[in-house]
């Protein structure tokens, strides 16, 4: 099945019947609000969303196109993809439950929206994007923070993020998702919409600004809880 929106071309199952509707009217309300903070009025092409019915579809898909060899190696987390920009792969709500026992049907727009954030971040700046690799907390502290991922989590989880992560881990490895929301967070919330335009624009700028961002990110969560 197959529905034609402003923003998506989204492909779905049988599986997905009971919410999709929900799911259309979230992504369609929310996705403008991530393109006018990055600055562009329409996409230049539709993204393409496919939900996946089973695990083992999208892990096919996900093993031939990275670098992992076998199915066993993709991390178990792993609900959703976005290779090269323009279309991303997502496991159904029954899928995605096994994975992340804790989130509700919610967690589905938030896991779309997350992915099409990369997609629009790319769209916003394709030339510095194709050629350099942007530090992890800006590359997935945008889509955490547009996406509204972690608004919610840690008043439903009872807990809260801490940012316990050093310069290396920011800039180079990529799974601490919380700590990449909190510096983006501090960062927009400090300095503006706009100093994270000119940041996605000049990578010299980010990769010089960073060591002293990580700096006061470490000091404000160390004296302000959230
Ligand atoms: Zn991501």
């Amino acid at each position: 099945m197959k529905k034609e929106l402003k923003n998506f071309i989204i492909k779905y199952s049988e599986k997905d019947l009971d919410y999709i509707d929900y799911i259309i009217d979230e992504c369609e309300k929310r996705s403008d609000y991530i393109l006018e903070f990055l600055g562009l009025e329409e996409v230049p092409y539709k993204i393409e969303i496919e939900i996946y019915p089973t695990l083992d579809e999208f892990l096919d898909y996900y093993v031939a196109n990275s670098n992992y060899e076998k199915k066993e190696d993709v991390p178990t987390w792993l609900v959703g993809v976005c290779f090269g920009g323009r279309c991303i792969k997502t496991l159904c709500f029954e899928e995605y439950k096994k994975r992340h026992e804790y989130d509700d049907l919610d967690a589905l727009p938030d896991l779309f929206l997350h992915e099409f954030t990369h997609a629009a971040t790319r769209m916003a700046s394709p030339e510095v994007y194709a050629k350099h690799k942007y530090p992890y907390w800006f590359l997935e502290g945008i889509a955490t923070y547009l996406s509204g991922q972690y608004e919610h989590r840690e008043e439903k989880r009872g807990k809260s993020f801490s940012f316990n992560v050093s310069l290396d881990d920011v800039i180079k490895r990529g799974s601490f998702y919380p700590a990449y929301y909190l510096f983006f967070k501090y960062v927009v919330e400090t300095y503006g919409r706009d100093y994270i335009i000119r940041l996605l624009n000049d990578y010299d700028l980010i990769m010089s600004e960073t060591p002293k961002l990580y700096e006061e990110v470490k000091e404000h969560y160390k004296v302000k809880s959230l």
